[in-house]
């Protein structure tokens, strides 16, 4: 066990960093960071940062040489950066589980060769290929192999000719082609598991699920628990904590998936740490999704998942900052409506600057809450 106040390690310095720093500050933990940035968001917490790059081994071994534990918000980390981690302190979750994730590729073949449901894919990694991908599939969406998020490194195909321009436009990279699914509603599931200890098996502690509204691949907003069926639940439980067990995973696990119109469950893609879709468990359950982190990277025992009121977020992007600065305090007189903001200096369209976080009666009026508090942050 490594006991509060020892120093943690973040690979990755962005909000995710910075809400789990806080989280570990809270327990008695000191805080380190690698990022390219030295005044990324999570500095505000840190004792150290060490800025560099994700794959630059040195820094990884100058950040693991002061810390106890190191954990990550981010899984594009080098594999020699992840060694020299390994070498100096323990890596949680591990590099093997961090490399099958942060290859879109490899990522959709583990989880169907393991028989966990995803939807019909191709591989990509010519013009060929490209055009062969649409006949096979049909409307489908292009997703860059590596560095995609929030939407970026995506482009749907609806033409073969439009299927080679996607591959070039993408950089003509390899390229995960995935069919473009009838979806009814998002999901995710966050999954927590401590290290193996001799005797007692990690046993996954599992967050109720979140209900997700994506626009232009972008989180919007996030509700908790996701009103879908209890079926429904149970299946997405039964599939994450398989996928973090098959992992191996030391941490969080995250699970985005897609509940289709014909009923079916598949696993759209994972993410080996906090998730956006689980900010609300701040508000809504017994141990947000931070602290979790801190405890399971700690071996300490894993908080309650349980839900105590239903709560939503919204996303503030930088787009809410074009015409100057949002007025917050608008937002702030909507009833139980939070604000976090991330520190970042310069807000860009797309760019995630923050979220409003609120609790209800039902999911519904959390969702109205954060809603209506983001509507007034532009008059
Ligand atoms: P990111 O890493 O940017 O989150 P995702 O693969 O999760 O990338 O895609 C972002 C969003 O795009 C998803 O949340 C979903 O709304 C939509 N999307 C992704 N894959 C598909 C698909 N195969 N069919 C339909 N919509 C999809
Ligand atoms: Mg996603």
């Amino acid at each position: 066990m490594i006991e509060p106040g020892a120093t943690i390690g973040i690979l990755g310095g962005g909000q995710l960093g910075r809400m789990t720093g806080f989280a570990a500050r809270s327990l008695g933990y000191d805080v380190h960071v690698l990022d390219p940035d030295p005044n990324c968001p999570a500095s505000a917490i840190a004792s150290r940062v060490v800025a560099a790059r994700f794959d630059d081994a040195d820094a990884a071994a100058s950040l693991a040489e002061r810390c106890a534990v190191v954990t990550l918000e981010i899984e594009q980390i080098g594999a020699a950066a992840m060694r020299a981690v390994a070498d100096r302190a323990p890596l949680r979750p591990g590099a093997d589980a961090v490399y099958i994730i942060q290859d879109r590729i490899r990522q959709k073949q583990w989880l169907h060769h393991k028989g966990f449901p995803v939807g019909p894919f191709r591989t990509v990694s010519t013009r060929e290929d490209a055009t062969a991908a649409f006949t096979s599939l049909g409307r489908c969406i292009f997703k860059s192999a590596h560095g995609g998020y929030d939407g970026r490194g995506q482009v749907r195909v609806d033409s073969a000719n439009g299927a080679a321009a996607a591959w070039e436009a993408l950089g003509a990279v390899p390229c995960l082609v995935e069919q473009f699914l009838d979806i009814e509603v998002e999901i995710s599931m966050q999954v927590a598991r401590r290290p193996a200890v001799p005797v007692t098996a990690p046993r996954p502690v599992i967050f109720p699920p979140a209900l997700n509204f994506h626009t232009a691949g972008i989180l919007d907003w996030s509700v908790l628990p996701a009103a879908v069926s209890s079926d429904v639940v149970t299946h997405a439980e039964t599939v994450a904590s398989g996928i973090a067990e098959g992992l191996g995973i030391e941490g969080l696990l995250a699970v985005e998936l897609f509940v289709l119109r014909d009923g079916r469950l598949l696993v759209n893609e994972l993410a080996p740490r906090p998730h956006n879709t689980f900010h609300a468990t701040e508000r809504s359950c017994a141990t947000s999704q931070f602290e979790q982190l801190v405890r399971a990277v700690c071996g300490l025992p894993l908080g309650s998942p349980e839900l105590l009121r239903p709560a939503a977020i919204a996303n503030l992007l930088g787009d809410l900052w074009t015409d100057g600065t949002p007025d917050f305090a608008a937002a702030m007189e909507v009833p139980s409506v939070r604000l976090h903001l991330y520190g970042k200096a310069t807000a860009r369209p797309g760019r995630k600057m923050g979220h409003l976080s609120a609790v209800g009666a039902t999911g519904d009026e959390a969702l109205e809450r954060v809603l209506s508090g983001r509507r007034a942050l532009r008059p």
